[in-house]
């Protein structure tokens, strides 16, 4: 029978890439300890400041938000769960996911704050996702969603005067998005990447921060299982997903071959391809985007109108034009 590296007790782990067995508890262990070198290495956290969880619900986000408020008295740092209420009423998918979100800041027994997008923006996700919106907005509505997140964490932060946000992204979803922008050769998005994102005060832009990006999906799954976390059951209804599932299929095989490649990408890109592509095209990037404030909301955005209020524009007129037909049909 095979025994955990530490304790020879039964393991119920094995992790091929760091050639070792693991028992639960050394399991739980060995992923928090691997969460805090992250956040030490990469200088993700400093002490005193406020960190805004952003909590969705999902195995990623839930793990993240426990792992952080078992962090946070070592490294001395303020917590904020944020969830957003996105307002998805197939499966009851948000009103479950807000419940998740509830039930774990009443386990750790911190303050969470939720934002409802219908009740602060006058829409939802089902509105994004409807067939004249879609139309419009000639988006699939994850990545509509994923603008909106990305600009509610970030507003969020502002409000709450925090000094990062940090997200739930693991190694895997890391891995798949720098193999896919390799392979398209996208140097912008190349450049951008970082798992730690400056905060740029002057247009009110929050540092971002990945402390998850070392631990791979399949590790995330277990540690929720393990430590029993209230997680939301299900995908997104409105989850595309199918080139990100066989990117995924993709990774696996390579990791089948060579285990810990999905390290080696994120890590050497990092290390070695991201300094040569800074140094030959870096300045030309940053010239190309000077940030400055919406002329709508006053969050930062390299145009005149933020994607966001674009967005929330030709929904709500989308919404207003449904709502004028069926008027107009109930007067026929
Ligand atoms: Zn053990
Ligand atoms: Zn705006």
């Amino acid at each position: 029978m095979k025994r955990c590296r530490f304790c020879g007790k039964t393991a119920e782990v094995s992790l091929r890439y760091a050639n070792m067995r693991l028992c639960r508890d050394h399991f739980i262990e060995y992923i928090e300890k691997r969460v805090l070198k992250t956040i030490e290495q990469y200088k993700m956290i400093r002490p005193n400041e406020r960190v805004v969880a952003a909590v969705s619900g999902g195995k990623d986000s839930v793990s993240l938000l426990h792992i952080l408020a078992k962090l946070r008295e070592k490294l001395r740092f303020d917590l904020v769960p944020l969830h957003i209420d996105l307002g998805i009423s197939v499966d009851d998918f948000s009103k479950r996911a807000l419940e998740a979100f509830r039930e774990n800041c009443k386990e750790l027994d911190i303050d969470g704050i939720v934002i409802s997008l219908k009740d602060e923006y006058g829409f939802t996700i089902d509105n994004v996702a409807s067939r004249s919106v879609r139309r419009r907005l000639r988006r699939p509505p994850c990545s509509v969603c994923g603008t909106i997140k990305r600009y509610l964490f970030n507003k969020a932060g502002v409000e709450l005067n925090a000094d990062r946000v940090a997200t739930g992204h693991n190694l895997t979803d890391e891995a798949i998005f720098l193999l896919q922008n390799l392979i398209d050769m996208n140097l912008d998005a190349l450049l951008r990447y970082d798992p730690v994102l400056p905060s740029v005060p002057d247009v009110g832009l929050i540092s971002k921060i990945k402390p998850l990006f070392q631990i791979y999906e399949f590790e995330l799954e277990l540690y929720a299982k393990f430590r029993d976390l209230k997680i939301v059951s299900g995908a997104c209804p409105y989850r595309a997903g199918s080139t990100l599932s066989e990117m995924k299929k993709i990774l696996d095989e390579l990791e089948n071959l060579r285990p810990g490649v999905s390290i080696v990408v994120v890590r050497n890109f990092l290390k070695k391809l991201k300094p040569a592509l800074e140094s030959k095209y870096g300045e030309q990037i940053k010239r190309e985007v000077p940030l400055r404030r919406c002329s709508i909301c006053n969050m930062a955005t390299p145009l005149d109108i933020c994607a966001f209020c674009k967005i929330r524009d030709v929904v709500l007129s989308e919404m207003r034009g449904n709502a004028a037909k069926d008027v107009s049909r109930a007067h026929q």
